[in-house]
């Protein structure tokens, strides 16, 4: 075992402090990481509040990981000291069911093992990137491509994978309208992406106050939610809705934008059940569904289209101390479009 450097919560309401926790010493296939950088994600505050179940504490949260290899176990082949990677929202899964063998180990049977608030194989509880160390098995870390620097690399391990798989899911290309719902860490990317793969791309947000940026990022249209006239204005208009919101919304009022076997996704994960009326389905033989990040094949390849498509986050970088100021604004939908921690700044306190 060894020590690494990391800013955990103690309990639900914070804040975060400096504080050391233990990484295991490397198994063969294991990767030693020096982390560079870390996204923060919604979902980092949903688990430390405690607002998808209870956690352990001190919880280190993080599973937008990016950094330099700097030790390989003696049985590592996918990697070498020196390589710049990524780790996402899992760093382990059986390997053996349907699932696994499938690439989607997100939905491994046996549950995935979280990059935080998981309990790992050796029975240890994981804890995440917004740490200067992380030790992971070689099959769940991803190259990241030379035309990426880590800073920005590192939302797509969590932003950039959870919109990239539903959209090429259900098929978003040219000829297809796709709207999408939140304009935030994964919004934003959405809209990149859904852009680059060539489809009409419409933001739905609470208000116009980001539309100069969202056409910038790449949408064709842009509309306010808080605006009735939107909803009637846009009935029956889209193929696939992507809603992003962190929150409970009126899902019915969004199904309703839906054409002819159009399908709106959920990847927002708020606690709150949503209600569904099954007029808002049947009437236009219209799908309602959901979406898990993406299996670490796909997280390659999304990687490898964001290099070859030259497609980044829009990032704000902080410091370490800074997390709980960023968490407030990311509460506030104050941020755009993802906080990124320079893992530098906690080496040096
Ligand atoms: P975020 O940066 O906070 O973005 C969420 C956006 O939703 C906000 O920027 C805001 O956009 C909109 N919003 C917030 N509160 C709202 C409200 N009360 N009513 C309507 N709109 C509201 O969060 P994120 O990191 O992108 O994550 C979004 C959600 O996805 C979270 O629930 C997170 O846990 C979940 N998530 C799921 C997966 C998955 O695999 N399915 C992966 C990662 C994250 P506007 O200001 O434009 O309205
Ligand atoms: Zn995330």
């Amino acid at each position: 075992m060894f020590t690494a450097k990391a800013r955990a919560t103690f309990s639900p309401e914070g804040p975060f402090t400096l504080t050391t926790i233990e990484r295991r010493d490397l198994h063969p296939h294991d990767v030693l990481i020096e982390i560079k950088y870390a996204g923060i994600c919604h979902s980092d505050i949903h688990t430390a509040r405690g607002e998808w179940g209870p956690v352990n504490y001190p919880l280190v949260p993080g599973h937008e990981i990016a950094g330099i290899v700097t030790q390989v176990g003696s049985e590592v082949t996918k990697f070498a000291v020196g390589d710049r990677v990524g780790v996402g929202c899992m760093v382990d899964s059986c390997g053996e069911c349907v699932n696994c063998r499938e690439g989607e180990e997100q939905f491994c049977l046996e549950g995935n093992t979280g990059t935080y608030a998981s309990i790992d194989k050796y029975g240890q509880y994981t804890q995440g990137g917004y740490s200067t160390h992380i030790v992971v098995t070689e099959d769940f870390v991803l190259q990241i491509p030379d035309g990426i620097e880590l800073d920005v690399a590192a939302p797509l391990l969590c932003a950039g994978i959870t919109t990239y798989s539903p959209l090429r899911h259900w098929g978003a290309a040219p000829g297809k309208k796709v709207a999408v719902v939140g304009l935030g860490g994964l919004g934003h990317m959405a809209v990149k992406l859904a852009h680059a793969m060539g489809a009409e791309v419409t933001v739905l947000s609470q208000t116009l106050k980001k539309k100069e940026d969202g056409l910038k990022l790449g949408a064709d249209h842009y509309y306010a939610t808080s605006d009735p006239e939107t909803f009637k204005k846009l009935a029956g208009s889209f193929d696939l809705i992507i809603n992003t919101v962190s929150a409970k919304i009126d899902l019915n009022a969004f199904l309703s934008l839906l054409a002819l076997d159009g399908a709106l996704v959920n990847v927002g994960a708020p606690a709150e059940p949503l209600e569904v009326n099954v007029f808002s389905l049947i009437g236009h033989r219209r799908s309602f569904a959901g979406s898990l990040i993406g299996g670490i094949r796909e997280t390659q390849e999304m990687l490898d289209f964001c290099a070859e498509h030259t497609i980044a986050p829009e990032i704000e970088v902080i410091s370490a101390k800074q997390i709980d100021e960023a968490w407030e604004r990311v509460l506030a939908s104050d941020v755009r479009y993802r906080f990124v921690i320079d893992i530098s700044t906690m080496e040096n306190e």
